[in-house]
């Protein structure tokens, strides 16, 4: 295929504006997939990403589009819509020479378009402006356009409306793609380069990793290098993606499509990675960098049987997903579990639902915490959630965008449902990564009749320890069964107590009620006060049962 004659693009889009639907319409249109009422969101293929309307795994499609008698090559590369994953779309556009930019007409530009839209144009791409939903009752396509215009400094007469759902202009956007995206430049002559952007493990043929040729040629047979791993593997199958994997004899620079080489699971062949034939080396592609957690939490199986089964779930899942980090954990409650760390919230909330719909398995998640790295000093340990205002940018006379520095802990629990509901569902929200910052941190002791609780010890800033330290204590005190002797609930940092409960003691015994009653409900009684105690931890004289570690301990 003539390298003047392929484009390869992305589209971009905040959460529900219609990157889907649009892939759907041009899978239809270059006739990749039969045009029927059934194709809703053809590329999403798990359950989580129909259920959540979310991408979690990039899909590629290779579109033929006939255009004034020549024949095109559209290579449509998706990327995951949601900020966890922006390394991931980064590494997608670096494949691409342009981007379809989907705007809601009703919504106008959100967080995530804007996100989206500098990753685009640092990676200086060609953005396409497209305004969707125009069929909408609603819409305002004119007053997007010049949002697009204020924001992105973008001509609005470049931005085409259209109605992916009825497939109003779509059309038109196709021969955008021809007329305002450059062919890749690439060359065919030097030897192999080939940047991987996604990659998905299968049971039977190990791991397929998607690559963007961006030099050479490679075949069945070849064999080619990891340049990231230093290791060497045999080619065995390469080919193109139609949405499904059609084997080719070769692939070409310029060329988009799959590759299998016998790679045990996916940490081989990692996103950003280059691959080079045997012999043959040459520069790596720029931008690589390793998968960083930016979130952790415990995982453990409700029960403790469910162990073996969970791991076996959790390696499967992690096969597939190499930004995921398992260590091996235990708690002195919740068992044997691990604790893995995940690239965001959504991305931790998708891989347990995944464990529970893919593999049928019943997890305790623990609250997340972030990294922090602590620095030894004599003391150990800089409004409402410590944010720091950047900068704030008015879209329009509706809009404003507003730019903080938030400490990461702050966002992670439950900012976005709080921004949500503060501003009725208006408001959008995305965040990158700003490094480490100094901080003063405290760490806080829960204290049972003054003993710590190991499994609830937290680093928190000294200035909510308080509220944070009020909070567990009265969650314990309304989760601790009453025992026979008063209990006191205590926070404390180092030897100062900064918040109190006290659960009363127990009078009457179990059986008190039951005066006269049946021996049948007393035995019951009875029974079930066995059953709790064997799910009990002592801790000093205070028993815990399982339960009330996992209601302060689980997310809430
Ligand atoms: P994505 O999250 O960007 O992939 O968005 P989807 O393609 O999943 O679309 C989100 C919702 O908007 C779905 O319910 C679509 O049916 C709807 N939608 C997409 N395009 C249009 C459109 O042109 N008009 C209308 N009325 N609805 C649309
Ligand atoms: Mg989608």
């Amino acid at each position: 295929f003539p390298v003047e004659n392929i484009r390869n693009f992305s589209i971009i889009a905040h959460v529900d504006h219609g990157k889907s639907t649009l892939a759907d319409r041009l899978l239809e249109l270059t006739g990749t997939i039969d045009k029927t009422k059934n194709n809703k969101q053809v590329l999403d293929k798990l359950q989580v990403e129909r259920e959540r309307g979310i991408t979690v795994k990039a899909q590629t499609a290779s579109l033929f589009y006939n255009c004034e008698g020549k024949q095109y090559l559209l290579n449509l590369i998706d990327t995951p819509g949601h900020v966890d994953f922006s390394y991931e779309v980064s590494r997608s556009l670096s494949a691409c020479q342009g981007v379809l930019l989907v705007v809601d007409a009703n919504e106008g530009i959100q967080a995530q378009t804007v996100a989206n839209f500098f990753l685009a144009f640092e990676a200086q791409l060609s953005v396409i402006p497209v305004i969707n939903k125009i069929d909408l009752k609603n819409a305002d396509p004119e007053r997007v356009e010049n949002q697009i215009e204020k924001v992105f400094d973008i001509p609005s007469d470049e931005c085409i409306k259209i109605s992916a759902k009825l497939g109003t202009n779509v059309e038109r956007v196709l021969q955008a793609v021809i007329e305002r995206i450059p062919p890749p430049k690439v060359h065919r002559k030097n030897p192999l380069r080939a940047l991987v952007f996604d990659s998905t493990f299968d049971q039977y043929r190990g791991v397929i990793a998607n690559v963007a040729l961006f030099d050479g040629v490679v075949s069945k047979g070849d064999k080619i290098v990891s340049a990231h791993t230093q290791k060497t593997y045999e080619v065995n199958e390469v080919g193109v993606l139609n949405p499904n994997e059609q084997p080719t004899h070769k692939l070409y620079a310029g060329q988009v499509g799959y590759l299998i080489a016998g790679m045990k699971d996916v940490t081989e062949a990692q996103i950003g990675d280059t691959l080079y034939l045997h012999k043959q080396p040459v520069e790596p592609l720029p931008g690589f960098k390793s998968a960083k957690p930016m979130v952790f939490a415990g995982m453990y199986p409700l029960d403790q049987s469910e162990y073996n089964n969970l791991k076996s779930a959790i390696e499967k899942l992690t096969l597939n997903d190499s930004s995921v980090t398992v260590h091996r954990d235990s708690s002195l409650a919740l068992g044997a579990g691990w604790r893995l760390g995940f690239l965001g919230l959504l991305h931790m909330e998708v891989f347990n639902q995944r464990l529970e719909q893919e593999y049928n398995a019943s997890v305790i998640l623990t609250t997340p915490t972030v990294p922090y790295k602590a620095v030894l000093s004599s003391s150990k340990l800089i409004k409402a959630r410590r944010a720091v205002q950047k900068n704030m940018i008015f879209i329009d006379q509706n809009r404003v965008m507003l730019k903080y520095l938030f400490p990461l802990n702050e966002i992670v629990v439950d900012f976005y449902d709080s921004l949500k509901s503060l501003s009725s569902g208006y408001a959008s929200f995305d965040y990158e990564d700003a490094g480490y910052q100094t901080a003063e941190l405290v760490k806080m002791d829960i204290l049972l009749n003054g003993n710590t609780v190991e499994e609830l010890v937290t680093v928190v800033h000294k200035d909510k320890a308080h509220s944070i330290g009020k909070a567990i204590c009265e969650r314990l005190r309304d989760s601790l069964p009453r025992q026979l002797f008063e209990i006191a609930i205590q926070a404390a940092i180092g030897s100062k107590i900064i918040a109190r409960e006290t659960v009363k003691a127990y009078r009457k015994n179990v059986l008190a009620k039951c005066y006269g009653g049946d021996i049948t409900r007393k035995m019951k009684l009875l029974k079930r006060q066995a059953e709790g105690k064997k799910k009990l931890r002592k801790i000093g004289n205070v028993e815990v049962p399982k339960d009330a570690f996992i209601k302060v301990l689980k997310t809430v």
